[in-house]
């Protein structure tokens, strides 16, 4: 059997029968199609197979670290469960925290994915035991948060009691989520409907006010609903949006993204992992219900975030002492806070309104917080150590080890890469990411299989070849990354003039046939890449970045400073290094002092020993440039004498 008839076997199985039970279920009928509010749909993790060598091998360190490096440290979630089924009351023990419990489910929903990746029995076993545990501990009314059953607090109680039971329901939702779509079996599923039909009681048909404490509940209703097509979780979902903004007088308010009602709120605030989560679960609903006030809620606070409150790296949260985003343009490097779970809380969000609008803007920030933000956060082996916070200056940066919240956040997200590649419309076809990868898409006109051949994000060349199942009229749209110049695409080997770009994607309307390739270049100078000139903390500096790379200096290779001063015109060299950093593409070039100095990727600091890093460099002969800056948070820096772009 070819790969590629194996694959679109394996994407059938895999996703048209789940399709099928999850209308089928009777849990409720589907929300008419018309609601919807999405220009492009998700090419789901079944249906894309991933096989290039760059994200191929961290996905199976990933997958092979699960049961030997990640699995014992579920123990201490394990026990609080087993203890909740035995009806055993706790006291709170040291180190204990309500949200540890939502490790477990977060890892159960990246082994799902990993089984995805490639069956495997000994693992699927694991993964129904902690199941099988969790349904051990849920209670008659569905509730099933074992730190608030053991410690005997009150359910969904209001968000100032030390419940997290809407974080951990949530990744339980999530999780039972995956592992439905992965493996088609409903145990995890029906776990997951009865603990959210226990929200649904307490919020919705009890109408008590509020909502339960830290956001994420509220996008994994998104998802359950996705699976069942159950209204009752968009119903729940709207409920606790709405609730925001609507107690005066709390302290807490902004902290929690309840400071306004949602049609009110313009700017991103609070802890930055909650206002991702949230904004999050606010596309979802907007996306879910079509409701334009709640779509327009979700662009304000996407536009709040990219053009105001992000880091170069895809980084958010710049407050280290309340885990929160700061004033427009308070970013500072050395005191950044950028939480690993809030990056990957950005990755999600951005994925939300790639969606709702269709605009290969929200895939440039997915693209910089995935390869940059995130992937710093995990070491390169995947186990030994985590980054809790991921600031772009750092006098003695070491990782951690398990204990916070972090690993498992980035488990679960980066063994979802899949879902980000590919989009769909009715007859379009969206290449969101460029990864060596197989899409199976189910186009209004009939299937079509893409795949890419592309050595990204080291080189800007990909092939991408074109196979409907027969002679079929669509779309293609290739994103144009905000980050290249001069990009070139040829269909069949002949050089495609003009270029139509709508939203940032190269359109190729045609009748496609087995057999067509288009070849995408992207060339990928090293650029400068400077901020508004609102960021105080970024003045006279720039960073230096190749494709969607962003890169740092560490001491260790600079002859024990980090900081450096580039001259006013500086010359660069990139360089593959396949035996340095698990292969990466390194860049060279000479001080102001003419001194050579080593930059690395930003994702790849850190794995060598406590280190001193930095990303911005001091460019000599820098003033601030105050026009041209538009709608932009960062920009290529093309010199002191030129206009930049
Ligand atoms: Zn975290």
């Amino acid at each position: 059997m070819k790969p590629s008839t194996s694959l679109a076997l394996t994407a059938l199985l895999l996703v048209q029968p789940m399709v099928l039970q999850a209308a089928d279920n009777g849990r409720g009928p589907a929300a008419p199609a018309s609601a919807r509010c999405a220009a492009m749909e998700e090419v789901p993790l079944a249906a894309v197979r991933i096989h290039d060598n760059f994200w191929l091998p961290k996905l199976k360190i990933y997958r092979d670290n699960l049961i030997p490096n990640v699995w014992p440290n579920l123990a201490r979630p394990t026990a609080l469960l087993e203890s909740a089924a035995k009806h055993e009351k706790k006291e709170r023990l040291k180190g204990e925290h309500p949200y540890m419990e939502g490790d477990m489910h977060k890892i159960l929903e990246a082994a799902s994915c990993a089984l995805v990746l490639n069956p495997d029995p000994e693992l699927e076993r694991r993964i129904d035991d902690l199941i099988t545990v969790v349904g051990a501990a849920q209670q008659p009314d569905g509730y099933v948060d074992a730190y608030c059953i053991t410690h005997g607090l009150v359910p969904w109680s209001k968000r100032n009691n030390d419940n997290e039971d809407g974080y951990v329901t949530g990744f339980l939702l999530e999780g039972a989520v995956a592992h439905y779509r992965a493996t088609g079996k409903k145990i995890y599923l029906d776990i997951a409907c009865k603990a959210a039909d226990s929200a649904w009681r307490y919020f919705v048909e009890q109408k008590n006010p509020g909502f339960p404490g830290h956001p994420e509940i509220e996008p994994a209703l998104a998802e359950l609903y996705r699976v069942t097509h159950d209204t009752k979780y968009l119903d729940l979902l709207r409920v606790l949006i709405d609730a925001r903004g609507q107690v005066h007088g709390d302290s807490k308010g902004a902290y929690l993204q309840d400071h306004l009602p949602i049609r009110q709120q313009n700017d991103i605030k609070g802890h930055a992992v909650c206002a991702m989560f949230f904004a999050t679960g606010v596309a979802d609903l907007g996306l879910e219900t079509g409701e334009k006030s709640i779509c327009a809620a979700a662009r304000r606070l996407w536009i709040s975030t990219t053009r105001k409150k992000m880091y170069v790296t895809g980084g958010v949260g710049s407050n280290p002492k309340s885990e929160a985003f700061g004033e427009n343009y308070e970013l500072p490097n050395r005191e950044a806070y950028c939480e690993s779970c809030a990056n990957c809380g950005l990755v999600n969000f951005a994925h939300r309104m790639l969606q709702m609008d269709g605009d290969a803007a929200a895939a440039d920030v997915l693209e910089l917080a995935l390869y940059n933000a995130v992937l710093h956060g995990i070491a390169l082996d995947g186990r030994s150590t985590y980054s809790y916070t991921t600031p772009l200056s750092d006098a003695n940066h070491s990782r951690e080890g398990w204990g916070m919240c972090c690993p498992s956040t980035l488990y679960r997200t980066l063994m979802q890469v899949g879902r980000y590649v590919y989009g769909f419309s009715a007859n379009d076809l969206y290449v969101n990411l460029f990864v060596g990868s197989t899409g199976q898409v189910p186009l209004t006109n009939g299937p079509v299989t893409i795949r890419q051949e592309t050595q990204y994000p080291w080189n800007g060349s990909v092939l991408i070849h074109v196979d409907p199942a027969k002679d079929t009229q669509f779309a293609l749209r290739v994103r144009i990354p905000g980050w290249s110049r001069d990009a070139e695409l040829q269909l069949n080997g002949k050089k495609i003039e003009p270029l139509e770009v709508v939203k940032g994607y190269a359109v190729i309307r045609r009748s496609w046939r087995k057999g067509d390739t288009v070849q995408v270049e992207l060339p990928m100078p090293v650029r400068r890449v400077e901020a508004h000139h609102s960021v105080d903390a970024d003045r006279g500096k720039v960073t230096i970045q190749r494709g969607p790379i962003v890169y740092g200096l560490e001491a260790l290779d600079n002859d024990g400073r980090a900081l450096v001063s580039l001259p006013a015109d500086p010359k660069f060299q990139s360089e593959p290094r396949p035996d340095m950093l698990d292969g990466v593409t390194v860049i060279r070039g000479l001080t102001r002092d003419e001194k050579p100095f080593l930059a690395i990727p930003f994702y790849a600091l850190a794995n060598r020993g406590p280190s001193i890093q930095e990303v911005w460099l001091y460019q000599s002969g820098k003033r601030d440039q105050k026009d041209g800056w538009e709608t932009k948070l960062y920009r290529e820096y093309a010199g002191s004498n030129q206009p930049s772009k």
